[in-house]
């Protein structure tokens, strides 16, 4: 039998409809506009789609949307005063810094510099705190986004065996913290893990957040898994042609996974799409917990 596919695409649309709707009424009762400042040094052609697509939703949303730009050459120093500026801006409640940065600056002190309350990316260690210790913080999207698609597949997960692999500060370590929040039993594994497969076996849900292609094998998969691919690699293949095409792939076995899982991410149009709408939905918490003005439901 094959898996569902769970249409990331569709559910972030969804999603950014509820988020714009969270905005009117924002506007309309409180003419609170929330505002996003995204910083991008440098020219990484990865990270000026990303800053440009993030502009565009954070427009098409309702929202301010402030973009700064700086040279690759910028010093730490310049870039720290660009944040500090930011948070004492009342119109700004949201500042994300598009990483990765420049190898001149240390990534830590910038993140660091954001106030904790306008850190919509959630990296800040008060948030990373906030979320190991159960307290109100501001969650990273990308494991935000691949909960919110699993609550929505499978309501109450109590009880059921987690398996994220990867333990990175901004998708597994987070993605680990939220599903013991929904009082999953979480493994981590990891580069050093023994025997990968016979721990992917026993999960009734796989997060994969490695950046390997395809590592995650699909005869690993229980039947009737719920699968997330976080993963997005490029890879080349040659077409019958000879001729050398990069596509995108998971770090799940997709074709395989497919005939085992319950249900799966694709690759693209699973968890990425989820990554921006969450961004703007933080925004608005963001924005909404700045003003002591409560969050209108989505
Ligand atoms: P990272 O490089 O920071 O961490 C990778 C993790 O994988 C490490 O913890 C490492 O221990 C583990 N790992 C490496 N090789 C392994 C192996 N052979 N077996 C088991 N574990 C292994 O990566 P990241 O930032 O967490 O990103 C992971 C992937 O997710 C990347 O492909 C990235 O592009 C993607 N990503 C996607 C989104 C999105 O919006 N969809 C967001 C963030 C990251």
């Amino acid at each position: 039998m094959s898996a569902d596919v769970i249409d990331g695409k569709a559910f972030a649309a969804a999603l950014k409809v509820g988020v714009a709707g969270q905005v009117n009424i924002l506007k309309e009762k409180y003419g609170l506009i929330p505002g996003l400042a995204v910083v991008l040094v440098g020219e990484d052609p990865a990270s000026q789609v990303y800053v440009r697509n993030k502009n565009k939703s954070t427009k098409e949303a309702g929202m301010n949307s402030y973009e700064h730009r700086m040279e690759p050459s910028v010093s730490e120093a310049e870039l720290l005063s660009l944040v500090a500026e930011l948070n004492h801006d009342p119109a700004v409640h949201g500042i994300l810094v598009q990483l990765p940065l420049p190898k001149h600056i240390n990534e830590a002190a910038v993140i660091d510099a954001i106030a904790p309350e306008k850190d919509v990316d959630g990296f800040h260690v008060i948030n990373s705190g906030l979320l190991a210790t159960g307290g109100r913080g501001m969650v990273p999207c990308t494991p935000l986004g691949c909960v919110m698609m699993l609550k929505d597949r499978l309501g109450d997960m109590s009880g059921l065996n987690a398996v994220i692999v990867g333990r990175s500060n901004i998708v597994g370590k987070p993605m680990a913290q939220l599903l013991l929040n929904e009082n999953c039993t979480v493994t981590m594994a990891h580069s050093r893990t023994r025997e990968l497969d016979a721990v992917v076996r026993r999960a009734d849900i796989v997060v994969a957040a490695v950046g390997v292609p395809e590592l995650v094998k699909g005869n690993w998969i229980k039947p009737g898994a719920t699968v997330i691919d976080v993963g997005i690699n490029r890879v080349e293949k040659e077409d019958e042609q000879g001729v050398k095409k990069t596509r995108l792939v998971g770090d799940v076995e997709y074709d395989k996974a497919v005939q085992n899982a319950g249900a799966i991410t694709p690759v693209p149009g699973g968890v990425g799409p989820m990554t921006i709408a969450v961004l703007l939905k933080n925004t608005v918490t963001a924005a909404c917990r700045q003003t002591g003005v409560e969050e209108p439901e989505i």
